[in-house]
């Protein structure tokens, strides 16, 4: 390797013009010289050489007494020494003291780089260690200070069977109040959070990536997500969301306000136009025109309804719940909507198991969410289409399947369907009239029940919205409400 420093301590000019001309400077090392063993020693601790070079037989300071003196004051630089025949016992004292390795004068050139090379060879490697530890632990306190500093919670268990926890971090313990990081101890013993924990097994019962919303104590809001590290274990990344919660809260109370003020004046505009044909004969333009006045304000306060209604939904705390037989609430969603299906000459049709678990909820506004599915089934299904409302027991747990044989919704959307005002933008959806509030309150209102709502669809196959509700006599706490995705 170029570049190493030796250091040749030697009070023979013949063999130090040798050594730095003939076999340092040509190979690539940088070469310190001393003339005795005084300064070669002083050089040496100075400097700190990769290796040095020394002549055993020099006046005043020997060889032997720059050993010793180098071997007291600690060093480790790597010595070759030069010798003449015949001074066998003393290379034997000068390795007790640490020589690497010696070369008779007069020695050829081939010879001592190879003595060099041996020697330097050990320097190389544990400098090379050196520089590797260096980096990992330089790499590690720049990754310990990244996940310690950070505002978002993480959180990783191992894969055993007691989900013993690797690393918490800051925000962690602060978030749940721990008093300690709880390394290697198991997660359940660490953590009290329920919510945490279920969605921890989930992920693992699962290996995919779980998510859910956790209240903290401190009335902050946590949006986890566990991913699995094959290998590893998992990993909860957890990001305070309060702010946003806090956001979204006042947007719908906002919402609710306008929507009632608006509701007034529609009511007005609305029973104005009603009159006006009492008034006095309408010819046929203005009749047309009042037609899309009342369908226009039909339109708007339907939004408006359904915006009041998603706000108080969501207001709702604490809905008050009943025990509630699905099949008469089926019953009726169907006897309501059967009108609008037989228009579009379409077949519907319902199935209620027989064991059938009566749930706990709010009949009125089950029925409400149920509504809401058959309705978008009916609308976004083609005429003489298909559409079936199966109720089974399914796991102690109700399981209701609103399926349909119509245009289907696209992949990219799915996602989205659920959110406030979000309707699919096609061709095919042209025309229909809705304001995308519909599934946002069935999915607020399954969520308040504790229950649980996905949709499958296939483009031009058809819909099924399944909704899964927890059985009146399942104890409260055995599904996690807050869980989605
Ligand atoms: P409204 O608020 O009047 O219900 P909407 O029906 O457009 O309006 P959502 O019920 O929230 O709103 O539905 C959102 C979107 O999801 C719809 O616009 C539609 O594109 C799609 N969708 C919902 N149900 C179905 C279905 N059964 N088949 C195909 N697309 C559907
Ligand atoms: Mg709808």
């Amino acid at each position: 390797m170029a570049g190493e420093r030796v250091l040749v301590v030697d009070d023979s000019l013949v063999y130090r013009d040798l050594l730095v001309n003939h076999v340092l400077t040509p190979n690539g090392y940088e070469p310190l010289t001393a003339n005795d063993g005084e300064s070669g020693l002083r050089i040496a601790l100075r400097e700190g050489p990769d290796l040095i070079i020394m002549d055993m037989q020099m006046p005043g300071m020997t060889g032997l007494q720059v050993l010793e003196a180098l071997h007291q004051a600690g060093s480790e630089i790597p010595v070759i020494m030069m010798t003449l025949h015949g001074s066998e016992d003393l290379a034997v004292r000068a390795f007790r003291l640490g020589v690497k390795d010696y070369v008779i004068k007069p020695f050829d050139i081939e010879e001592m780089l190879i003595a060099m090379d041996r020697a330097l060879t050990e320097v190389r490697l544990r400098r090379e260690r050196d520089a590797l530890t260096r980096t990992l632990e330089a790499e590690r306190r720049q990754l310990e200070a990244v996940l310690t500093n950070t505002k978002e919670g993480i959180l990783l268990v191992d894969d055993s069977d007691e989900d013993r926890i690797i690393l918490a971090n800051h925000a962690v313990c602060e978030a749940f109040n721990l008093e300690s990081d709880g390394a290697n101890r198991p997660l359940m013993e660490v953590v009290q959070d329920e919510v945490l924990i279920d969605v921890f097994q989930q992920a693992k019962a699962k290996a995919e990536i779980a998510h859910a919303e956790l209240p903290l104590p401190d009335d902050r809001t946590f949006n986890a997500n566990i991913t699995p590290i094959q290998g590893v274990g998992r990993v909860a990344v957890m990001q305070d969301i309060t702010y946003l919660k806090e956001l979204d809260r006042m947007k719908s109370e906002f919402v609710s306000t306008v929507s009632h003020d608006l509701r007034s004046p529609l009511t007005s505009v609305k029973g104005f136009a009603d009159l006006l044909p009492q008034v006095g004969q309408l010819n046929e333009q203005q009749a047309y025109f009042l037609e899309k006045i009342r369908s226009g304000v039909d339109t708007v306060t339907e939004m408006i309804s359904d915006l009041l209604d998603l706000g108080r939904i969501e207001a709702e705390v604490r809905m008050d719940l009943e025990e509630c037989d699905l099949g008469v609430i089926i019953e009726k969603v169907i006897a309501g909507q059967r009108n609008h299906a037989e228009l579009k000459k379409q077949y519907l049709r319902m199935q209620i198991g027989p064991d059938l678990p009566s749930v706990l909820g709010n009949p009125v506004r089950l029925g409400q969410a149920l509504s809401n599915l058959v309705s978008n089934a009916i609308k976004y299904t083609a005429e003489k289409g298909r559409i079936s409302v199966i109720a089974s027991r399914e796991d102690g747990q109700a399981v209701i399947k609103i399926e349909d044989n119509g245009m289907g919704i696209p992949q990219q959307d799915l996602p989205h369907i659920f959110d406030k005002f979000y309707r699919v933008d096609r061709p095919e959806t042209e025309g229909i009239i809705g304001s995308g509030l519909g599934l946002s309150i069935v999915k607020t209102i399954i969520e308040k029940h504790r229950g649980r709502i996905w949709v499958d669809s296939k483009m031009g196959v058809g819909t099924a919205f399944t909704i899964v509700l927890p059985s009146a006599l399942e104890p409260p706490g055995t599904t996690g409400s807050k869980r989605s995705g």
